[in-house]
């Protein structure tokens, strides 16, 4: 691992925050310059948060199953993603892998870092196309020059915007065969049937999980993202990380909802019937050509003429996402699983849809 970071990340002497020179318990806290005062009536306002948001990562462990020792949280999962790019890539010579259609954020962050992207799609049924993956590696590794090369390598899965998630096998042949860093993007994890790439972790030291509070956890807003990486990994990020990147409000409505994972468990089980409903009925219209299997809390679904569609929604107040310019994703719209009420308003726009 620590031949692929970039040389100043690897000598990195990290800022030092008051609240990691001391971690104990006082009476009177002088060393942060924080203001005594507190003018909201929210309870630790007024002084900086836990920089390694200890409570948050042991309740994470208890509910999670991910070690302590293994995690570390970002203002979203996005945070981890731009961290992933500064730490391991040199801006103008390394470059990064991704396989289209997925999260446009990996190619956002790759292009503000000034890091090359390059790409092997899927293939039209969103499977790893696994022997062209085979032959860019092998050419790559091949033609490396000594000015950069592929550093990264993004799976994510469930895949985002076509909803299915990859088998281990097939995550694990991926491993196997980049000699860098794979970044396994789990935001949906908790809708999928298929097991977490966290237990590859410890065959394949250059792995890192990504998951987030932002979906099934229902908290978008707090923007907590979760890192799980050999602790090796997990200390080069506690390296160059903003110190206070989750705010104690953050961290306690994380600590919050992972209190309430029962809560959770029965939220998620109605979103999953809601998706078999939605799914079935979905693909009962006559402007719907294919609904995607979902293993995450939306469908990629083919219809007639997405763009008019997208519109004649919109007209009725129903936004979805129109993803008909990714690849293989000609005339497909995204829709996420709502309420039963937001699913019935769909259904009863898309009946009274002409076309359909
Ligand atoms: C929604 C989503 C995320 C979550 O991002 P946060 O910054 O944690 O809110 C990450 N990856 C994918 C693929 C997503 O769709």
């Amino acid at each position: 691992m620590r031949e692929l970071l970039r040389k100043n990340i690897a000598e990195l002497t990290p800022y030092s925050c008051a609240r990691n020179d001391f971690t104990g318990e006082a009476e009177v806290y002088l060393d942060a310059n924080e203001n005594w005062q507190d003018f909201v009536g929210k309870v630790d306002a007024n002084r900086y948060p836990d920089p390694l948001s200890v409570q948050v990562r042991k309740a994470i462990e208890e509910k999670l199953g991910l070690p302590f020792a293994n995690t570390l949280l970002g203002n979203g999962s996005d945070e981890l993603i731009d961290n992933l790019l500064r730490c391991f890539c040199n801006p103008g010579k390394d470059s990064i892998l991704i396989m289209p259609p997925t999260y446009g954020a990996y190619r956002v962050f790759a292009d503000i870092n000034d890091v090359k992207v390059e790409t092997v799609p899927l293939t039209p049924d969103f499977a790893i196309d696994v022997p062209a993956l085979e032959a860019f590696l092998s050419h790559e590794k091949a033609n490396r020059s000594g000015e950069g090369r592929l550093k990264l390598l993004f799976i994510c899965s469930p895949n985002n915007p076509s909803g299915n998630a990859f088998s281990l096998e097939e995550i694990e042949r991926v491993c196997s065969l980049f000699d860098g860093i794979t970044v396994v993007d789990e935001a949906y994890y908790d809708f999928s049937s298929k097991p977490s790439a966290v237990t590859l972790l410890g065959r394949f030291p250059n792995l890192v999980v990504l998951r987030t509070l932002s979906k099934c956890w229902a908290l978008a807003s707090a923007r907590v993202g979760i890192a799980v990486a050999s602790e090796e990994i997990i200390a080069v990020f506690r390296s160059m990380k903003y110190p206070y990147n989750i705010g104690s409000p953050s961290q306690r409505l994380a600590l919050k909802a992972l209190k309430e994972a029962d809560a959770v468990q029965q939220g998620l089980a109605q979103i999953k019937e809601e998706r078999t409903r939605l799914g079935t009925e979905l693909a009962k219209l006559a402007c719907v050509h294919r609904v995607f299997p979902s293993d995450a809390n939306f469908f990629l679904v083919r219809v007639t003429d997405a763009n008019a569609l997208y519109h004649s929604l919109a007209d009725r107040g129903i936004i979805v996402r129109n993803r008909s310019k990714e690849m293989h994703c000609q005339s497909c719209l995204r829709i996420t699983v709502g309420s039963k009420t937001e699913n019935d308003k769909l259904l009863a726009a898309l009946a009274a849809y002409k076309e359909c």
